[in-house]
């Protein structure tokens, strides 16, 4: 397809517009990510087998035949601290409301360097049961309103160490980008008496924004990327969480997705968020995963209105990564 010189997208999922400016559109090439040199190996890593004291004590633990394959720590640096008081105060134009929650880490690996997407796929699927276990306990603490699975890949997309980790963060209050998204499913559903998420699924599985499909799993370049190279992760079957997601094939496209993007774009640093429903909205919700390679950093156009500006067409990022 022909993208028109620009042109403004609306994401169907968030309602958030964004600026297809294919006036300066780059070649995928373009964007092949210049690798930096990784940080030399360090004794003091604290992820690393021998130093297990050195987080708090351990929440879950995988064993393999090895001592251990993945562990749940409690994040040390959590920027929420348990539930507490909930209501907002201040005047109206000084709100605020206690930050409740809880944070954990995943330890995926006892390998300091290992891309997700190399694991085996029994030690993927087991990083997925750890997340689905995690996450049904978390999810049901009183006054939690989501948890959110994510993982950042290299110092730029917000790692702080370079060991393989993943977080899982409850939160006692409905952030933005979720409350958004639950309103777009709700509008869809008054106006079309059907679920979003199903809809795409139909809708995309097929077309030229599908970039695979692996078993119940759809990867696609969302209509509206707000980057080059976004993929969103979208099971067929319907349902507001991911706890009865089979693991195997789920670690399979997830490891497929971050494949891709290694492949492709030479490991660029990625980000990784699972949505599911958030506990008070009672209307359908359709679970699934934004996968987004960090490069573009927000300007003052973007930071100014709010509409990210890609440079990529999403056919055009399809494209590129059905080949790897
Ligand atoms: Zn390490
Ligand atoms: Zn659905
Ligand atoms: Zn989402």
């Amino acid at each position: 397809m022909i993208v028109p010189v620009s042109v403004l997208r609306q994401d169907p999922l968030t309602g958030r517009w964004v600026v297809l400016a294919a006036e300066r559109a780059k070649r995928p090439e373009a964007f092949f990510h210049s690798a930096q040199p990784l940080p030399e190996l360090t004794a003091d890593c604290p992820f690393c087998p021998g130093s297990e004291v050195q987080t708090p004590p351990e929440i879950l633990r995988i064993a393999d035949n090895a001592p251990w394959q993945i562990r749940v720590v409690p994040n040390k640096y959590a920027a929420l601290a348990p539930p507490a008081g909930l209501s907002p105060s201040g005047d109206s134009l000084h709100r605020s409301v206690p930050s409740g929650g809880a944070a954990e880490v995943v330890i995926e690996t006892p390998e300091h360097i290992a891309p997700f997407d190399t694991l085996g796929p029994e030690h993927a699927a087991n990083l997925i049961r750890v997340y689905q276990a995690r996450y049904s306990d978390l999810v049901t603490c009183s006054g939690i309103e989501i948890v959110l699975v994510f993982r950042n890949h290299l110092p730029q997309s917000g790692a702080s160490l370079l060991h393989p980790h993943s977080q899982i963060l409850a939160s006692a209050f409905l952030p933005p980008v979720l409350a958004a998204e639950a309103d777009c499913f709700a509008v869809y559903q008054a106006k079309q008496e059907a679920c979003l998420g199903c809809a795409m699924y139909a809708a995309e599985a097929a077309g030229e924004l599908a970039i695979a499909q692996i078993a119940d799993f759809l990867l696609l370049s969302p209509f509206a990327a707000r980057s080059p190279f976004e993929i969103l992760l979208l099971p067929r079957t319907h349902a507001a969480d991911f706890l009865a997601a089979d693991p195997l094939a789920l670690a399979k496209a997830l490891q497929d997705a971050f494949r891709r993007i290694r492949r492709g774009l030479n490991n660029p640093p990625v980000n990784f968020w699972l949505h599911c429903k958030p506990n008070s909205i009672i209307t359908d919700f359709h679970w699934h995963i934004h996968i987004l390679p960090r490069f573009t950093i927000e300007g003052g156009w973007e930071l100014g209105t709010g509409l990210p500006i890609n440079v990529v067409p999403p056919e055009l990022a399809a494209a590129h990564l059905r080949l790897f």
